[in-house]
């Protein structure tokens, strides 16, 4: 997946552009840039690479999160029904603008099961979040059809499946929103960044005013721009954009490498008795950035995992212990520690953690293992790298 692996001459050409300025800034100062504007070019390539009418860059994926979800409005007490299975960018998001998250149960595709997804919905719940984990979605169509029959917003988690498509259609740009990450470790970096695509057009002008502080972006002169609500600083720097901007041209290529190594993996652990593969719902194709992977239960996952270690197959993650990935772990969150008074509405409608019933999503995830596909391995070592995994996992 990481997009770093491959950092070169294209990234350093873009960044000296900026350099050779010195306009560090994505906003003004048009007669000292050269006519770079490295931030815009990287919103027109995202744009026509996901097929939407707007892209907005911001400083991260969690900014991404935050900016689409203020975006559409959401705030106070909205409800916003996330996965368990997830990064804690999820949550923090939302409750960043004073928004409450809803953890629902993720099915065999590793994102949110719709069927849980119903039995969440309240009259409080303003925005479903699906998380589109190591490079494959969720039954999209499923979401699509709740959000209609309950005039819900549709928001796509794509920060782990950049260039996955559904029923033709990029990921991210089939909900009402759709947000991506660059950061170091994701599929395309600008070593700290993120995007919120979407078709709808007002969205698109809020993202673009409550990312930088509420500026209307008239004219020529910041000064004397106005601003007609409340916003934030979640600006792109100038330099990070000039690193996605040579990235986000070699996604294509990312993505070929990644499907020819899943290909030899996913190959050579079909024969292996026990290990069946995540669902990916139909119509949906992954990006490919990670092979998952089930074992019969949580018992054999954990002992595949460490057999996995041993053999020296590294970059295999068992998510179902991980600090950062799922709940079991949020301790900060389930009991809601914070540095300060949380807002009364998280504090009141927040979920009992200790009477949910989170057992579908321990029993998919608990048998989870997930194994990166890197894009510096040779296809040599992808088959030596197969032909280990069928050993530790066979015994
Ligand atoms: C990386 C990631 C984010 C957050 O992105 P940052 O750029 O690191 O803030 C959000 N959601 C998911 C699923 C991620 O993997």
């Amino acid at each position: 997946m990481p997009g770093f692996e491959l950092f070169g001459d294209m990234e350093r050409k873009e960044v000296n552009d900026v350099l050779e300025s010195g306009v560090l800034m994505r906003y003004g100062f048009d007669g000292n840039r050269n006519g770079h504007w490295k931030a815009k070019e990287l919103e027109a390539a995202l744009e026509a690479r996901m097929q939407v009418n707007h892209a907005q860059l911001v400083s991260s994926g969690t900014a991404a999160l935050t900016v689409a979800l203020a975006s559409a409005g959401v705030g106070a007490g909205d409800e916003v029904i996330m996965p368990t299975f997830t990064f804690v960018a999820s949550f923090e998001s939302i409750i960043a603008i004073g928004a409450v998250p809803i953890l629902v149960d993720v099915d065999d595709t590793l994102t949110l099961d719709p069927v849980a997804v119903e039995a969440a919905i309240g009259p409080k719940t303003k925005v479903i979040m699906p998380v589109h984990m190591c490079g494959s979605m969720a039954d999209l169509n499923a979401l699509k059809s709740l959000c209609e029959k309950h005039d819900l917003i549709l928001l796509e988690d794509a920060c782990q499946a950049i260039g996955g498509s559904y029923d033709g259609k990029p990921l991210g740009a089939i909900g009402d929103l759709g947000c991506f990450s660059f950061d170091y470790v994701k599929t395309i970096t600008c070593g700290e960044g993120g995007a919120v695509i979407t078709n709808n057009a007002k969205y698109a002008k809020h993202a673009d005013h409550f990312s930088d502080h509420g500026h209307d972006h008239h004219g020529k002169d910041r000064g004397a721009e106005t601003h007609p609500f409340l916003g934030y600083n979640y600006r792109i720097s100038e330099l990070h954009a000039a690193v996605g901007l040579a990235q986000v041209k070699r996604l294509d290529e990312f993505l070929s490498i990644q499907k020819k190594y899943y290909g030899i993996l996913r190959e050579a652990l079909s024969g292996v008795e026990g290990v069946s593969f995540r669902r990916v719902p139909a119509g949906g194709e992954e990006n490919y950035s990670f092979l998952n992977i089930f074992l019969q239960d949580e018992n054999s996952a954990r002992k595949g995992a460490n057999a996995l270690k041993e053999a020296g197959v590294d970059a295999c993650f068992y998510w179902y212990d991980n600090n950062w990935h799922y709940y079991k772990k949020w301790e900060h969150l389930t009991q809601k520690i914070a540095l300060g008074k949380l807002p009364n509405e998280i504090l009141n409608q927040m979920q009992n953690f200790d009477q949910q019933d989170f057992s579908k999503s321990d029993q998919w995830v608990g048998r989870t293992i997930s194994c990166l596909v890197k894009l510096s391995w040779t296809e040599e070592e992808v088959r030596d790298r197969a032909a280990k995994m069928v050993a530790a996992l066979t015994k």
